[in-house]
């Protein structure tokens, strides 16, 4: 899965393997990092802040 990142380059998101089913994590060359959680929908940047959350998700061919 693919999303992008605010500086716009495309981040490759890995599935989250632990506790939560459905999330995936990706680091951008900027230095930010994402958190996808499939079931909301929710694209989360978790560089520090953790209430800061992203726009739309932009999907992948
Ligand atoms: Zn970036």
């Amino acid at each position: 899965m693919t999303i992008r990142c605010m500086c716009g380059k495309e981040v490759e998101l890995e599935v989250y393997g632990g506790q939560y089913q459905n999330e995936y994590r990706g680091d951008c060359e900027c230095g930010r990092k994402w958190v996808l959680n499939e079931i909301s929908g929710l694209m989360t940047e978790i560089s520090g802040e953790e209430d800061n959350i992203g726009g739309e998700i932009q999907r992948a061919k």
